[in-house]
C-alpha cells in the first residue's frame, strides 16, 4: 500500500533531526547525507583507544568502543538533545541498531552474552519517564541477536550533574552508586555495558566497579557517543 505510506509522508512529514531537511520514505532521523558525515570513532578498529585507555588498569575489561565523537556545539548535538531532553527515545533505539550493524563487522561483539544498559536512579527514569540507555541498548540487542538485563544493575545514589565538574570530582562522585541485583543471571558472563555519553567514563568505571564484584564477569563497552 505505497500510496497510504505517501499520503502519510505528505500529512505528516518528517525532518531529519542534524539538518532539519525533509526526509524521504527510506530514512530514519537521519538523512543519507548527514548519516554518511556522522563522525565515527573507528575506535574498534583501535583495541588501545581513547575510552578504552580509562580502564585499562582491569584485565576483566575486554573491549571499549564509542561510535561517534559528540560536540558540544557540534551540528551532531541536537541527536543527543533529542534522546534525552526531548523525549524521543527511538532515536536511541534507531542509533543503537545502525551502530550495532556497522560494528558487526569487526570482532567487537564476539563473545558477549549479556547486554546491561547503564541504569538511571528510579528519581531521574521518573522524571524522564525512560532510560535512554535501555532504548540504545535494544537496537543493538535486535541487531546482534543478545539479551538485555536492565534489573541486573540498580543506581542507588543519584549524582548530581556533573557537566561542570573537573575530572577528579567526577570520578569521587561516582564511587558505590551501582548496585548489582541479580548476581545469578550475570555470573561468569561477558557483559556488555551500554552508555549514552561519556566524557571521563567516570560513570562506566563505577558501573564495571559493581560488576566484577560478581565471580567470572568481563565487561566490554559500548558508548554512543564519545564527549570532546
Ligand atoms: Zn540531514
Amino acid at each position: 500500500m505505497n500510496w497510504l505510506v505517501d499520503l502519510k509522508e505528505f500529512l505528516f512529514p518528517r525532518y531529519c533531526k542534524v539538518c532539519r531537511r525533509r526526509l524521504v520514505r527510506c530514512e530514519q532521523h537521519l538523512c543519507i547525507s548527514c548519516l554518511v558525515d556522522l563522525p565515527r570513532t573507528h575506535y574498534e578498529r583501535n583495541p588501545n583507544n581513547l575510552l578504552m585507555q580509562h580502564f585499562i588498569e582491569w584485565p576483566e575489561v575486554e573491549r571499549a568502543t564509542a561510535y561517534f565523537f559528540y560536540y558540544k556545539e557540534g551540528r551532531y548535538s541536537s541527536l543527543i538533545h533529542h534522546l534525552k531532553y526531548h523525549d524521543h527515545p527511538e532515536v536511541g533505539t534507531y542509533l543503537g541498531r545502525i551502530a550495532a550493524t556497522e560494528l558487526k563487522m569487526s570482532d567487537f561483539f564476539n563473545g558477549v552474552d549479556l547486554i546491561v544498559p547503564v541504569p538511571l536512579s528510579k528519581k531521574r527514569c521518573r522524571q524522564r519517564g525512560y532510560n535512554q540507555c535501555d532504548y540504545i541498548a535494544r537496537g543493538i540487542s535486535e541487531v546482534i541477536g543478545v539479551p538485555m538485563c536492565s534489573s541486573c544493575v540498580e543506581r542507588v545514589v543519584d549524582t548530581e550533574t556533573q557537566t561542570h565538574k573537573g575530572r577528579i570530582e567526577r570520578w569521587r562522585n561516582t564511587e558505590g552508586i551501582f548496585q548489582v541485583k541479580e548476581a545469578e543471571i550475570l555470573k561468569g558472563k561477558h557483559v556488555l555495558i551500554v552508555d549514552d555519553v561519556s566524557t571521563t567514563g567516570a560513570t562506566v568505571h563505577a558501573c564495571i566497579s559493581a560488576l566484577l564484584t560478581v565471580p567470572g564477569v568481563r565487561v566490554s563497552i559500548f558508548v554512543l557517543a564519545k564527549a570532546v
